[in-house]
């Protein structure tokens, strides 16, 4: 063990894991474009992205201007009572790509934030209308954060065991599967029908933690048609599928029917900097309005705001406004595609499915549990050896590489991908 793996199992906590059993950390020295650098001189392809957050590959100069500029002119100040440019110019471009209803920006710090906050203007929006309308339709499989009310409208299982009695209720639909999308808008209708609905919170077209699973567009329009049908506010958790994942900005932009609140972080700073949007319609803006300070969403962050973080969501942006990107998302997408066919060939493998950038599929291993994280650390070490940093959730492999990665850098994931699912199947 080196001297910084030391001293970090001496004090550092990390985030799932269990430390009694986990191997020493991999030491990382640089990151640069595509590649992670550990500290024998090792590259590693950063194959998913830093954990699905980098969007146009690491160091990217453009963004490195954008900190240093913005850190010589204001670094962090208070946001309330308090603006500044970075924060309205953010404000301004973000709503630019959005539907014409989503108007109104609220800053704070990561995904979970970003999602407490649209839970609460849904439920004080209705507290403010008189209405007591508290509950909350999610989907099985779901995935918000790890926060208190991120966790009690996620999926309930062993991840969040201990703390499931604090929860409050919600009501879960069935994950659509291809077969079952009228049943589930039939339980979603019944439900709706109560009255009791606050609020929909869903991860639109993909479930990232979940392991990436993917349903249509079609379906979420149905969904979202009848929530509106019933006066329930729609939350679309964008937090992992913004910024470019499923092949477009948004993956609302996939859909007709617009949601009501967006929630963004991951890939809102190209991965750099901690900072999480609500973007919320006037509709619910408006019902927060009034001479009492207490119909006010009295909440807010230190850091909210921060314009480093500010500065450098705008300068993703910039990135987003070549059109060098979208020609490497498209062309991801097309690997993507070509791959995916390829897999489909192998009798090892099952559920391949794509959207955009991110491509998933399952290794078959008909068996329980303990054999899945088998497979999984398994298949995390030989992608190592093979210099690509890649890490399955379960017995699914995904990839959904930064914006920059060449076509060489994706056939390297492709054949270490092949060797392990052949040599798997010995
Ligand atoms: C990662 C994620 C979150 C939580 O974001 P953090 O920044 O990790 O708190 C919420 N929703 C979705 C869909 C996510 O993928």
């Amino acid at each position: 063990m080196s001297e910084l793996t030391q001293k970090d199992k001496a004090h550092v906590w990390h985030p799932f894991t269990q430390h009694h059993t986990a191997g020493t950390p991999l030491e990382i020295v640089k990151a640069k474009g595509i590649y992670l650098t550990d500290s024998e001189g090792k590259e590693y392809i950063d194959a998913n992205s830093s954990w699905w957050v980098n969007t146009h590959g690491h160091a990217h100069p453009h963004i490195g201007e954008a900190i240093n500029n913005q850190f010589k002119t204001i670094d962090h100040i208070v946001f309330a009572g308090v603006t500044h440019p970075k924060a309205v110019e953010l404000a301004v471009r973000t709503v630019g790509y959005m539907p014409e209803n989503l108007t109104k920006v609220f800053f704070s710090d990561n995904g979970s934030t970003a999602v407490e906050i649209a839970m609460k203007m849904v439920i004080q929006y209705w507290h403010n209308k008189g209405e007591g309308k508290q509950r909350f339709l999610a989907m099985q499989g779901s995935y918000h954060g790890d926060t208190f009310g991120a966790m009690s409208v996620g999926q309930r299982g062993y991840f969040n065991a201990p703390f499931e009695p604090l929860f409050f209720d919600s009501d879960y639909i069935d994950f659509p599967n291809g077969n079952n999308e009228d049943s589930i808008l039939e339980q979603a209708e019944s439900l709706f029908a109560s009255g009791e609905f606050a609020g929909m919170i869903i991860e639109p077209l993909v479930q990232g933690a979940a392991g990436m699973r993917m349903y249509s567009p079609q379906f979420l329009d149905q969904l979202s048609t009848l929530a509106h049908q019933h006066n329930v506010l729609i939350i679309f958790d964008e937090v992992m599928t913004g910024y470019g994942r499923t092949g477009k900005l948004f993956a609302m932009d996939h859909c007709s029917v617009k949601p009501d609140l967006i929630t963004l972080s991951k890939g809102l700073t190209a991965g750099v900097m901690a900072l999480g949007l609500t973007v919320a319609s006037d509709e619910i803006y408006n019902a927060f309005l009034g001479d009492e300070t207490t119909k006010a969403l009295l909440h807010g962050h230190s850091f909210t705001a921060n314009p480093i973080a500010c500065a450098v969501a705008c300068a993703n942006l910039d990135l987003f406004e070549r059109k060098e990107t979208w020609e490497t998302i498209e062309s991801i997408g097309n690997w993507n595609a070509e791959f995916a066919f390829e897999l489909g060939e192998l009798g090892c493998v099952e559920n391949i499915r794509q959207q955009g950038t991110i491509l998933a599929f399952e290794i078959k291993t008909g068996e329980g549990n303990t054999y899945f994280s088998d497979i999984k650390m398994q298949a995390y070490n030989h992608f190592l050896k093979d210099g690509i940093l890649l890490r399955p959730l379960g017995n699914v492999i995904f990839v959904n590489p930064p914006y920059c990665i060449a076509k060489d850098e994706y056939q390297k994931i492709e054949t270490s991908i092949l060797d392990f699912l052949t040599q798997g199947t010995k």
